[in-house]
């Protein structure tokens, strides 16, 4: 009993890591030899797990090439989900399939404690892969279009996989270090940003235990493999597309008097759009306003009746991305005003809720947690805080709910360091992600994703039993 009110006041305080900032582990060490019986000392911890993860590399590597080969496009990932869901089943987790289409959630029990949601993606991208890699995927499919398309994990998804397949049999491996509940998620079409809103309208917090914490990680393109990087905050932006269509009255390319061009338009409003990041929007905050397409017209001598512009904006907060969307619709009807079109030719604007990804926040206290459990498990040179990016991520709807739940993704290094470092040489960029030629490297990547983890889990879940 007197242990245990000594296992206790450590774990209440934190004293069982902390405990000796002068001597770091020392403290720890001799604790380790009165308290080992349920490996209480994170030093002890430590080796366990990297003996673990070490015996099981070699089969989640083999795992990893079988992903990588075989990937399948958004909402499509039944053999996907299937492997994934195998794994699971074999280390005695609850797994339901079909869960929002392809989604697939795994229930692993562990007595009383907290409920911990751990987030992988399973969906691929139509890029032909150009890696050179003897496991390349070589694949191919027919899209929702109908259009034949080359297939890659372009964007790391299978190592998200294989690293929440090696956590699981981490956890379920050692089951005497921690209490509560884990559900393992696999989640579809991510790429599409529609996944996440299709899992928890499909029940993902009704029909399986509520977290009170989410984690996910994604791999990183521009950060050596064994690092791990940490944003507190906003990790990731809004992302919205807008179609717009600009109008106008064609006719022959020899009389332009007698027509209104939406060609000349639309180049006005492309740049006109320009002024809302530029001249608009508080230069403190972060947004984008990328057209990435614009199509119209024929023939060298017609003058079309519309163009079409594909824009892509990206923001942080709810404001500035209500401000950058109402501008587009404000400037597009403007220049179409000042170029003498008439009320029922003013351009379409569409923005498709249905389309819109979130911004993902990251909750600060649980990821000054998770930063210092990496610093603790991986040395603080190795843990790398991060600036937000403007790309997105559906995980961000797990935090978004009536919950409100806190989340945390963090980024994994991926890549071999010495590329990191010719790359930082010559000034080269390296191949990034969703780029035919991103290639993580398999080893320390798998072993740092479960590592990170399972560390991450242990440190939520941990309590004396
Ligand atoms: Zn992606
Ligand atoms: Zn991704």
């Amino acid at each position: 009993m007197a242990v245990l009110r000594v296992r206790l006041a450590l774990w209440r305080s934190g004293g069982r890591r902390d405990a000796c900032p002068a001597l770091g582990w020392c403290a720890g060490v001799v604790l380790c030899g009165l308290l080992a019986t349920n490996g209480f000392c994170a030093a002890d911890i430590r080796g366990t797990i990297a003996e673990s993860v070490t015996r099981e590399l070699a089969s989640l590597e083999q795992f990893y090439r079988e992903l990588h080969a075989n990937p399948e496009l958004s909402f499509h990932e039944e053999k996907t989900a299937g492997r994934v869901a195998a794994e699971l089943k074999k280390l005695g987790a609850e797994v339901a399939t079909n869960v929002g289409g392809q989604g697939l959630v795994a229930v692993l029990r562990n007595g009383e404690g907290p409920v911990v949601l751990v987030r992988t993606d399973l969906d691929a991208l139509p890029v032909r892969e150009e890696t050179g890699l003897a496991y390349a995927s070589r694949a191919r499919t027919t899209n929702d279009a109908g259009v034949e398309v080359h297939l890659m994990h372009a964007c790391g998804h299978d190592i998200h996989m294989t690293s929440l397949v090696g956590t699981a049999r981490m956890m379920a491996g050692h089951k005497d270090q921690w209490g509560g509940t884990i559900v393992f998620i696999g989640q579809p079409a991510e790429e599409r940003g529609a996944g996440a809103r299709a899992m928890l309208a499909d029940g993902l917090f009704t029909r399986f235990p509520k977290p009170s914490r989410c984690l996910a990680l994604h791999v990183s393109a521009d950060m050596a493999a064994g690092s791990v990087g940490v944003v507190e905050g906003y990790i990731l932006a809004n992302v919205d597309s807008v179609d717009v269509t600009i109008r106008g009255s064609g006719g022959h390319g020899a009389w332009p008097h007698k027509t209104r061009d939406p060609i000349v338009l639309a180049a006005q409003t492309v740049m006109a759009l320009q002024t809302i990041v530029s001249r608009e929007k508080d230069p403190l905050d972060s947004a984008v306003v990328t057209v990435g397409s614009i199509h119209g017209g024929t023939k060298h001598n017609i003058i079309p009746d519309e163009v079409k512009l594909q824009i892509t904006v990206r923001s942080f907060s709810d404001e500035v991305r209500t401000q950058t969307l109402d501008a587009i619709r404000r400037i597009a009807r403007g220049q179409a005003i000042a170029a003498g079109m008439p009320e029922d030719r003013m351009p379409i604007v569409k923005i498709d809720d249905r389309e819109f990804t979130p911004a993902c926040y990251n909750n600060p206290e649980l990821a000054r947690s998770v930063r210092e459990t990496f610093a603790r498990w991986f040395g603080a040179g190795n843990v790398i805080t991060r600036r937000p990016s403007m790309g997105g991520e559906d995980f961000s709807e797990f935090g978004r709910t009536a919950d409100k739940i806190p989340i945390c993704m963090f980024w994994l290094g991926s890549v071999a360091p010495e590329q990191v470092a010719e790359s930082e040489r010559t000034g080269k960029p390296m191949p990034s992600l969703h780029s035919s030629l991103f290639k993580p490297l398999p080893e320390p990547t798998i072993r740092t994703g479960v590592t990170a983890m399972t560390a991450a889990l242990l440190e939520l879940l941990r309590h004396p039993i």
